[in-house]
């Protein structure tokens, strides 16, 4: 008993930051700087990708709800084969939300508890758009970027046409909204130097709200 009411001390709410932005604004290359200076960084992409890899806690409820036609040999889910499903079928993707979104918040939760750092850093692409996680933060932080940039980026990270990209973004708020939603914005139309001072400056920011947390 005694150890756990230590254990759960600890899971204080800590002071936290959404960071979101779009398809190849800069999110992983922000996030990464952020965690070198101590932040605790939690990719929350990084986690929906396991819950659905070879191995993942959403297997066995996709197995139920779609059939074993969903997964691959590898005994993964097949993305492309659900992406199809999903994008052609609202009521499938519904189902499929049903059994991600609450496994993808334990997850994060869990990933949060454990997570060591002054603060946390919730890396959140479709932040704007979930609605949900902007009252689970305490500040929203913008990576924005020039669109034609962000374009360049991707169409050099994914070996994407300009027109996949563009498809993408489409699917994703506008600069304009992420902007509207954000408490902080870093402009990433540079290179990583021009990110530096941003970065630190934030920080040194995070760390004084964490402080009075
Ligand atoms: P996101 O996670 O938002 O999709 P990334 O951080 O992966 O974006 O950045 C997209 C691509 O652009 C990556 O290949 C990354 O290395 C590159 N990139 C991002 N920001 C910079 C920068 N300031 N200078 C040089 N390359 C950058």
């Amino acid at each position: 008993m005694q150890h756990d009411a230590a254990h759960k001390s600890q899971a204080l709410p800590r002071f936290s930051v959404g960071l979101t932005g779009g398809i190849g604004s800069g999110k992983t290359t922000v996030a990464n700087m952020f965690s070198r200076l101590g932040a605790a960084v939690i990719d929350t992409d990084a986690i929906a990708h396991q819950l659905s890899a070879a191995g993942g806690i959403a297997i066995a409820p996709i197995i139920a709800e779609f059939g074993d036609s969903f997964i691959d040999a590898s005994g993964a889910m097949d993305r492309s084969r659900m992406r199809a499903l999903v994008f052609s079928d609202a009521n499938a993707r519904k189902r499929l939300e049903a059994i991600l979104h609450p496994l993808i918040r334990s997850e994060t939760e869990g990933a949060a508890e454990q997570a060591r750092g002054p603060y946390l850093i919730f890396v959140v692409p479709l932040l704007i758009e979930s609605g949900d996680w902007k009252h689970r933060v305490n500040r929203v932080l913008a990576v924005d970027c020039d669109e034609q940039i962000q374009i360049q980026r991707v169409m050099q990270r994914n070996a994407m046409s300009e027109s996949q990209v563009r498809a993408i973004m489409a699917t994703q708020a506008s600069r304009q909204q992420r902007l509207q939603a954000a408490d902080d914005v870093i402009l990433n139309d540079g290179d990583q130097a021009a990110l530096a001072p941003q970065i630190t400056q934030l920080h040194t920011r995070y760390l004084s709200f964490a402080d009075l947390l």
